[in-house]
């Protein structure tokens, strides 16, 4: 997989699979454009560990519609283009239906729908406009196994990957006449900072278990998909949902 010339925007990349992701496309040759929304110093930390470039850092809180056409914009201004946009920044909030107040469980709804559902549109809307005008492009989103297998700490977090999974879909509809295709990726646990309290604590040999490999993802693993989904030659899977969980679910 060869991305030469290529100009990717990662976001959430400061951390975890997001800076997995920007360093995949980097050792490829792309120039990365890595965003976050607090904390530049993790970025910049991201930023020192790509090969290549030159690559840059933009800011956004990703829940915020004008904020989200200004990193796109900017990225296109340093960069000249975008050529792949991977929506990967995504928060988890709990919400449990049993236990949480009805204002907790409404803020989580809010926030959450905000930042990975409705962020990821705005985001791929303004990556697309410039896209049209290069002739084409790659938008991939990172999506999550709770999306099948429900989320019942976090409803709200379960039901945006599956809003993500089927804006993917008419995405890859409406798109790829215009050369731009749309692809997800769906994983189960991976070993991140975000989740590492439960797979470190006593539920953790359990979860690792859910999977005959006996063990979770990789973010690495999660950044190998997301590539594939990007790279020339994988048009026709536009539309595709990976799922990276180790067989820990399989859907029909
Ligand atoms: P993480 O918390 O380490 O990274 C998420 C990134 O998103 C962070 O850099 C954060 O700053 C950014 N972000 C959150 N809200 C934002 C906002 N409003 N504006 C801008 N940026 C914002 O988590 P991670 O584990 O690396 O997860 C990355 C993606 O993978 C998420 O979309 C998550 O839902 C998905 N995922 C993770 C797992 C897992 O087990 N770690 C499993 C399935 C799916």
């Amino acid at each position: 997989m060869d991305f030469n010339d290529r100009a990717v925007l990662v976001t959430g990349a400061s951390r975890g699979i997001g800076r997995a992701i920007a360093r995949q496309f980097a050792a490829r040759g792309a120039r990365v454009a890595v965003h976050y929304r607090e904390g530049r110093a993790a970025a910049e930390e991201t930023l020192a560990a790509l090969s290549g470039g030159p690559h840059l850092v933009v800011q956004a809180d990703v829940a915020d519609a004008d904020a989200v056409e200004r990193m796109v914009d900017a990225v296109v201004d340093d960069l000249g283009r975008i050529d792949v946009l991977v929506n990967n920044a995504g928060i988890y909030e709990a919400h449990p239906p049993a236990t949480a107040s009805y204002a907790a469980w409404q803020a989580g709804w809010r926030r959450t729908i905000e930042t990975n559902l409705i962020g990821a549109a705005n985001a791929a809307y303004c990556a697309a406009r410039h896209m049209l005008r290069l002739g084409g492009g790659r938008i991939v989103n990172v999506s999550s196994r709770g999306a099948f297998r429900g989320e019942p700490d976090a409803p709200a977090y379960g039901a945006s990957k599956a809003g993500m999974n089927a804006m993917s879909q008419s995405l890859a509809l409406a798109l790829a006449p215009h050369g731009i295709f749309v692809g997800t990726v769906a994983p189960g646990f991976v070993t991140t900072d975000r989740v590492a309290y439960r797979l470190d604590g006593p539920e953790g040999e359990g979860i690792r278990r859910q999977s005959p490999l006996g063990r979770v993802a990789t973010p690495d693993e999660v950044a190998y998909a997301v590539a594939f989904l990007a790279s020339e030659g994988a048009e026709f899977t536009t539309g595709t949902i990976i799922d990276v969980n180790g067989a820990s679910y399989l859907r029909s």
